[in-house]
């Protein structure tokens, strides 16, 4: 067996993708900014690859820019935003808890700048209040920047409602839509999107390509100087086999939205069912407002590392909340957010789902957890120490 249930952090790429871009590493390998002819067929492409995107968005061609990916779109969006509001004399951001560190990194670096941060509770469900939300603006607000989905947990954000709160107040709203973009619908003009942000290879598209969606009349920031390209935001020849082959797998994965997540969500509920079967066992992330692939719990009494590496024996490619750096281990800052304590956070799984895998698989995948599960639980002194009562249990 050999399933790959880690597609939060990058999927397998599709035919229609790799087939998209092949003539682009072939015979049309031309600069799309050389004026012959050779050069203009590329030119042709990225205007048709452009146009798709952007229709698939609800916006226009010339609000999208081509970036190398998720993390270069949240950087360029946020820093834009900041450089506007620095202008006025409004240096207050709002944000969330629970962010990737693609933005919360970028926002640190703002605040030692003399940028105020506010990051706005998530709750044990993973998503954020609009009336939190609504109190936290102020007079000085220049940005607020909050995730369509969480790729930990999961968790969907009321985003068409923070938009129009945003809009409403004149407050620039951006959206990391890293997970979402191909996962679920969305519209950038109806849900009042001033700044998106996505990546092709979380959609079956190759790494290394994204967007940012910026609504007409922000200025952007380049963080890049060079050449005119991308209208002079983002210098850099064009990287037109990636741009074909992200357009064309957004097109299919958008096409397939609806039917992926009617086969998803079953899958989806099915491992949540089968998991939280597994004493002292609890879900992370809202029970139904999540996306149709993610799932994620925390075993008590277990070490995630340990967790993925025995999975990884059994042929089951998932992936932990925490991040190995450099011999320590740090948990989630996402499931820290959201109220788990430090050794329940460290005792997390998640699995994220794609129209690949079956129901075959999740019986697999929840029968090899249980095992595993309960092999480490009986090889810890602090499951000793539970059963024994000499500590209590976090998870009932
Ligand atoms: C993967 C991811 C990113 C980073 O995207 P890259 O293209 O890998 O830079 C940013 N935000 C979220 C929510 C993601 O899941």
């Amino acid at each position: 067996m050999n399933i790959y249930a880690d597609n939060a952090a990058t999927t397998k790429m599709s035919q229609a993708a790799i087939d998209a871009m092949l003539p682009y590493m072939n015979h049309i390998y031309g600069n799309p900014s050389s004026l012959h002819s050779t050069g203009q067929q590329a030119a042709g492409a990225l205007y048709a690859a452009r146009e798709e995107i952007a229709k698939i968005l609800g916006c226009s061609a010339k609000e999208i820019i081509f970036t190398s990916g998720g993390s270069e779109a949240d950087n360029q969006a946020i820093l834009s935003a900041a450089a506007i509001g620095a202008k006025k004399n409004k240096k207050h951001i709002i944000s969330s808890t629970i962010e990737h560190h693609a933005v919360l990194h970028t926002l640190k670096k703002l605040k030692k700048q003399g940028f105020e941060i506010t990051l706005l509770d998530a709750h044990e469900n993973g998503i954020v209040r609009p009336d939190e939300l609504f109190d936290a603006l102020r007079e000085d607000t220049a940005l607020v920047t909050i995730m369509y989905a969480n790729n930990e947990i999961g968790s969907i954000q009321p985003i068409a409602n923070i938009g129009q709160i945003c809009r409403e107040k004149g407050v620039l709203f951006h959206t990391d839509a890293v997970q979402a973009v191909g996962h679920l619908k969305i519209n950038v003009a109806e849900e009042n999107i001033d700044l998106l942000s996505l990546s092709a290879h979380k959609f079956h598209g190759p790494k290394g390509i994204g967007v940012l969606y910026a609504r007409k009349g922000i200025p952007l920031v380049s963080l890049i100087e060079g050449g005119a390209q991308e209208k002079g935001k983002r210098a850099g020849t064009e990287n037109i086999p990636a741009i074909m082959g992200m357009a064309a797998a957004l097109r299919e994965s958008v096409d397939q939205v609806e039917e992926n997540t009617e086969k998803l969500i079953p899958l989806r509920d099915k491992l949540i069912h089968g998991l939280l079967q597994i004493p002292h066992t609890i879900l992370n992330g809202d029970r139904q407002l999540r996306l149709p692939g993610n799932v994620n719990v925390c075993f008590e009494g277990i070490e995630g590392e340990s967790l993925l590496l025995l999975l990884d024996a059994k042929g089951i490619c998932a992936s932990s909340g925490s991040a190995c750096t450099s011999g320590s281990l740090d948990p989630s800052h996402v499931l820290l957010a959201i109220g788990r304590p430090h050794e329940i956070a460290h005792g997390s799984l998640r699995l994220s789902l794609s129209k690949e895998n079956t129901a075959e698989e999740i019986e697999y995948i929840i029968h090899e957890t249980r095992n595993v599960v309960e092999y480490l639980r009986n090889m810890s002194p602090i499951w000793r120490d539970l059963q024994e009562g000499k500590r209590s249990y976090v998870i009932q």
